[in-house]
């Protein structure tokens, strides 16, 4: 099935797994990243099963996006939800009678109104898959009431598998899925949340104009969007963009809304190339060749920016993000900090600032750090950060690392970074006095090290994972597994030193721009001809590029030069249905380059 209609040689990581568990009857949570493939979990089993599977989806530019790309494959699908004339209407609900659809999307208000539940009994469900199920949690950021009343789904079909997917990684909500939805014998499926086709670079924030235009300059023609933290920010951006030639344009929340879809059609059309848009931008867009994604500003937090980060490069081809960090970011940050009322809810967003900023300082491969903020543990540097690309001179620092984790052991991992310090440092203060720490083995077991290097120690920590700051328990450090393996001497810690640390901070104001992987020169040429005839296929058919082929299949089609149907067929990402439709035209094009 997948080979047939959608063209792919192989699985992503646990897509074969989510499926085989989901046809053989079963229900399921799938948390996997933007981009990871959670669609085929449930399209293909859709395919493989009799009957309809039924897809509850929030948001309506997504339905549209995802059925055009299903028919695109040829695959029978349809939406139903408000913006659908009562005749269209009609019409669909006859194929679904008829038998005539396999997929069928629906807004959660559509399939929650009055008897429609009825007539989806009718047409025969096979399979209930409930996309952004994080919606479901008021734990969430995205809580929507009506999710809470999708557990009738379970309760009037129960023999019918459901199957609930999210990029949302919090413990809290996780929990809250399955148990809202009514899902009985369930099975978790988590995937890695590392997007390694995304390039992670943090560069300085100071005189980014010149630096933004030889990143232009690296894509041109292609997609992508600069995210600034405010509308007048946007505004300006986009035109100082459009004065040197980038077709670009702004999108913030003040607009009205048919303004905001209009700009938002041309972006995913490919009319528009660059959108500078506040955080509101982006929010349920499939787009699948958003070849960079650039903060012109720090966000607040590693959540949004991992979720803003993740927008690029959907298609599993290189892309490339690029951070812009200045002091003025995080001082805009701190402002806003300062008027929330709730202290306990300001203490956790100031614990979350101050972990970007780090992240943003690291001296560690960033993909570490950031993967160990979302728990996952990664030992190996990625090779594809500004850091790895130029690494500081590490130290073995295994035996600090040791003495700050048993120093936490001892404590019963109920401190915080300050009276950690003391206690290494054999510092009498008054909460060591107050807690008796003064009595635990290790209790100045570091003093000969400063309290600021110990800070820069203990950041590094946090950064590649060995300790993580426990929000929910007054931000004390709780040990991970992996800082129990560095304690037993089963991990070597690698350590910048602060001298080092500071001498590259002062380096980065200076930097040069991070290297970009490209496709081999000889196949360029070929790729921008193949880039043309999709823009002309999709004018003609009036669906947007990446329905007609995806950048990553543009590529592979550049790459191994297809000189016949059968080859063409052995691209990645074409299947029947495209090679009917479009071999001969794109057999063409390549034929004509090749001497
Ligand atoms: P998600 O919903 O998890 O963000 P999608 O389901 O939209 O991600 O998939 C992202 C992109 O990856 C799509 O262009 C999709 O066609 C492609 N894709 C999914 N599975 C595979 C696969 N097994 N091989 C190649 N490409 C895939
Ligand atoms: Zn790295």
């Amino acid at each position: 099935m997948l080979e047939r209609h959608f063209g792919y040689k192989s699985f992503r990581p646990g897509q074969q797994e989510v499926i085989e568990h989901v046809l053989a009857g079963n229900d399921a949570v799938v948390l996997m990243p933007t981009g990871g493939g959670k669609s085929l979990c449930y399209q293909v089993p859709a395919l493989a099963l009799e009957g309809i599977t039924v897809v509850v989806s929030p948001l309506i530019a997504l339905m549209k996006d995802q059925v055009q790309a299903l028919q695109a494959n040829g695959i029978p699908s349809a939406f139903l939800n408000s913006t659908l004339t009562y005749s269209e209407e009609q019409a669909i609900e006859a194929r679904l009678r008829n038998g005539g659809l396999k997929l069928l999307y629906v807004s959660p208000e559509r399939l929650l109104s009055q008897h429609f539940l009825e007539r989806v009994a009718e047409w025969k469900p096979s399979l209930f898959a409930i996309d952004e199920a994080h919606c479901i949690s008021s734990w969430g950021h995205a809580f929507r009431p009506e999710y809470k009343r999708l557990d009738i789904l379970k309760k009037v079909f129960p023999e019918v598998p459901m199957i609930a997917l999210t990029a949302t990684a919090d413990k809290a909500v996780r929990g809250d899925i399955a148990q809202h939805l009514g899902m009985r014998n369930e099975r978790l499926f988590t995937s890695s949340f590392d997007r390694p086709n995304l390039s992670l670079a943090v560069l300085p924030g100071q005189n980014r104009w010149p630096v933004l235009q030889r990143i232009m300059a690296r894509h041109a023609g292609e997609c992508g969007i600069i995210y600034c933290n405010s509308r007048k920010g946007t505004e300006k951006l986009a035109a100082q963009l459009q004065g040197i030639g980038v077709k670009a344009d702004s999108y913030h929340a003040r607009m009205d809304v048919a303004d905001r879809d209009r700009v938002q059609d041309s972006f995913i059309q490919g009319q528009t190339h660059v959108i500078c848009a506040t955080i509101a931008f982006g929010m349920g867009i499939d787009k699948g060749d958003v070849r960079f994604v650039i903060h012109w500003n720090m966000p607040g937090t590693l959540e949004g920016y991992y979720q803003e980060i993740g927008r690029a490069g959907r298609d599993g081809a290189p892309a490339e993000t690029i951070l812009f960090y200045s002091y003025a970011d995080v001082q805009t940050h701190m402002h806003f900090l300062e008027e929330v009322e709730d202290e306990q809810y300001k203490a956790i967003i100031g614990a979350k600032l101050e972990r970007i900023k780090e992240y943003a300082e690291a001296q560690v491969c960033r993909r570490i750090v950031l993967l160990s903020y979302f728990s996952e543990e990664v030992v190996k540097p990625c090779g594809n950060c500004d850091v790895c690309k130029d690494p500081p001179k590490y130290f073995d620092g295994t035996l600090l690392a040791q003495k700050a984790l048993s120093a936490m052991f001892r404590c019963h991992q109920q401190i915080g970074m300050s009276v950690l310090i003391d206690v290494l440092k054999g510092t009498h203060s008054s909460e060591v006095q107050q807690q008796g720490l003064s009595q635990v083995k290790t209790f100045g077991a570091g003093a000969e090290i400063s309290a600021f290097a110990w800070v820069m120690f203990i950041q590094q920590f946090l950064q590649q994972g060995f300790i993580e700051v426990d929000y929910r328990d007054r931000s004390h450090l709780k040990i991970t597994p992996l800082g129990q393996r560095v304690l037993k001497g089963e991990h070597e810690v690698r350590l910048v030193t602060p001298e080092t640390l500071k001498e590259r901070q002062e380096r980065t104001k200076k930097a040069k721009l991070p290297q970009v992987t490209e496709v081999a020169p000889a196949s360029a040429d070929l790729l921008i001809q193949l880039k043309a005839l999709r823009l002309a296929v999709s004018k003609e058919i009036g669906k947007p590029a990446f329905v007609v082929f995806s950048d990553a299949t543009l590529i592979d089609m550049a790459t191994k030069k297809p000189r016949n149907v059968y080859e063409f067929r052995l691209v990645n990402g074409v299947g029947d249905h495209k090679t009917k439709q479009y071999a001969e035209r794109f057999l063409k094009v390549i034929g004509e380059l090749r001497v």
